[in-house]
């Protein structure tokens, strides 16, 4: 299947420079975005994971339905004040400031091999930041899986030791 001709490119946003990987044609196309999910489904069918973690927001997109496929337990990492209960919380560094991923304290247990999930890999920085959330909470990072990997940005260095499955490298 053509996922190419289903990712829009949109230049300049959200800011100059920046050469943007709209999903939302793929996510149009039901035939599509359920063989995404099942490619992803079938990579990790023997991975004896024990949960699936995603940031929000385009993460949750994949992330929601493969868990269903996988039978899995869902774990949403949320930016600071969404989550109601007790978090675990992770700061990590952006190009400008930073940023905060929280998980509630139960989200996952302890030595739960956890699959991170992700439309984009770009700087591989929020990836690296939720992989660092899950390993305080006591679980492990089984792998690392997205829709698109922007390889010129070399996002994979900053995830070593992780497993890293992209379905589309640009
Ligand atoms: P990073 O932490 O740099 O790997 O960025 C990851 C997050 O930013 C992902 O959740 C993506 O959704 C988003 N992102 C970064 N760069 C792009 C891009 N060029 N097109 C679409 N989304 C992007």
């Amino acid at each position: 299947m053509d996922l190419n001709a289903l990712i829009r490119d949109v230049p300049d946003f959200p800011k100059p420079g920046v050469l943007f990987k709209d999903i939302t044609p793929l996510l149009a196309d039901p035939k599509a975005f359920g063989y995404v999910v099942a490619r992803m489904a079938a990579h990790y069918a023997k991975a004896s994971l024990g949960a699936i973690a995603a940031a929000e927001a385009r993460g949750f997109l994949f992330a929601a339905p493969l868990a269903l496929e996988l039978n899995l337990p869902l774990v949403p990492l949320r930016k600071p004040g969404k989550l109601p209960y007790k978090t675990h919380s992770f700061r990590y560094d952006l190009e400008y400031g930073s940023a905060e991923l929280h998980m509630h304290i139960d989200g996952v247990a302890a030595g739960a091999r956890v699959l991170l999930v992700d439309d984009v890999l770009a700087t591989g920085g929020t990836m690296a930041a939720a992989g660092k959330l899950i390993e305080q909470a006591g679980g492990t990072v089984a792998g690392c899986a997205f829709l698109i990997e922007l390889g010129f940005l070399g996002g994979r260095a900053h995830l070593p030791g992780y497993e890293v499955f992209s379905l589309l490298t640009y």
